[in-house]
C-alpha cells in the first residue's frame, strides 16, 4: 500500500515544480488489520470459554450436586481454562513475532527424542485419540534448532490433528530423512481441509469457515506461528488433505551433517 502526497512549488509567482512524497504504508495497514482481527477474535474466543467457566462454577456453588456431576463440570472448566491459556500464548507469540522480538536459541537437536516427548504428553493428557509415533530409518536425524520453538511447532500440529478429528481417531506422527532434510509428518483422519483453503491456511487469523470449525473454535493463529518457526529454521511446511478424510502436515528441516575429519 502506498500513500501519495503532492504539493506544487511556486517561487516568485511562477510554477517551479512539484514535490511528490510516496510513502510505503504497507506495515501500518497490516498492523491495523491485525488489530481489528485481534479484537474480533479475542471478543469471540474469550467469551465462549469464559461464559462456560462462569456457568459451571455458578452451578457448582449454588446447588448440591453429586460427585459424578462435579467431576463432569470440573472437566469442562479444565478444558475451557486450557483453551483460554492456549489463546493467550498464541496471542503473545504472534505479538512477539510481529515486533521482531523473538530470539531463537539454536542448538543440536535429536528430532526423534523431541517428537517422542511431545507425543508422549498427549498420550497422557488426551487419552481419547490413538497417537502413534514411527521412526523411519535407523539414524536419528539431528537438526540445528531452538528446542522450545520446535516443540511448539509440533505441539500446534498434533493439537490440530486432535482438535479436528473425532474421538478415537488415529494420529500418526513419523520422523525420517529425505535427502538433506529431516522430515516430520503428522497425519490425521479427521474432517480434512477443502482445497480452496490451502493458499491461505498459514495466514494469521485464517480459519476454514464451516459448521465443524465454528463448533470446534480457534484463533487461526497456530499455523501462522508454525510457518514462522519453520521459516526461522530454513525449512518448509506444507499440507495435503482430502475434505472428510483427513490431513497430513509435512515439515522439512535442514539436516545437520557432521563432518567426517
Ligand atoms: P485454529 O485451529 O486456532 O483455528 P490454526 O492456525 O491452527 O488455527 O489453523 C487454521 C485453520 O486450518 C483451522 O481453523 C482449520 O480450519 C484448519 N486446520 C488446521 N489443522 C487442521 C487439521 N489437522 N484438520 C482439519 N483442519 C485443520
Amino acid at each position: 500500500h502506498l500513500e501519495v502526497y503532492a504539493e506544487r512549488i511556486d517561487i516568485e509567482g511562477g510554477w517551479k515544480g512539484v514535490i511528490l512524497v510516496i510513502r510505503d504504508i504497507t506495515r501500518e495497514t497490516e498492523a491495523d488489520r491485525l488489530k481489528t482481527e485481534l479484537v474480533s477474535t479475542v471478543s469471540h474466543e474469550l467469551r465462549t470459554p469464559l461464559s462456560s467457566i462462569y456457568g459451571f462454577t455458578e452451578l457448582m456453588l449454588n446447588r448440591e450436586i453429586d460427585t459424578m456431576k462435579q467431576r463432569k463440570y470440573l472437566a469442562t472448566i479444565h478444558t475451557e481454562t486450557e483453551r483460554l491459556s492456549n489463546l493467550v500464548t498464541d496471542f503473545l507469540d504472534v505479538q512477539r513475532m510481529q515486533s521482531g522480538g523473538q530470539l531463537y536459541q539454536m542448538a543440536h537437536l535429536d528430532l526423534c527424542t523431541i517428537v517422542q516427548q511431545v507425543a508422549g504428553l498427549y498420550d497422557v493428557s488426551n487419552g481419547q485419540h490413538d497417537i502413534r509415533v514411527q521412526m523411519l530409518g535407523t539414524e536419528h536425524p539431528t537438526i540445528i534448532g531452538d528446542e522450545a520453538r520446535i516443540k511448539q511447532l509440533l505441539n500446534n500440529l498434533v493439537n490440530n490433528a486432535i482438535k479436528y478429528s473425532p474421538d478415537g481417531g488415529l494420529i500418526e506422527v513419523s520422523v525420517g530423512t529425505d535427502e538433506d532434510n529431516a522430515t516430520i509428518r503428522i497425519t490425521d483422519h479427521g474432517i480434512g481441509i477443502p482445497h480452496y483453503a490451502f493458499a491461505q491456511l498459514f495466514d494469521k487469523f485464517y480459519r476454514v469457515d464451516n459448521s465443524d470449525t465454528r463448533r470446534i473454535g480457534g484463533t487461526g493463529l497456530g499455523l501462522s506461528i508454525c510457518k514462522e518457526i519453520v521459516k526461522e529454521h530454513d525449512g518448509v511446511i506444507h499440507v495435503e488433505s482430502i475434505e472428510g478424510q483427513g490431513s497430513t502436515f509435512t515439515v522439512q528441516l535442514p539436516l545437520h551433517v557432521t563432518e567426517n575429519v
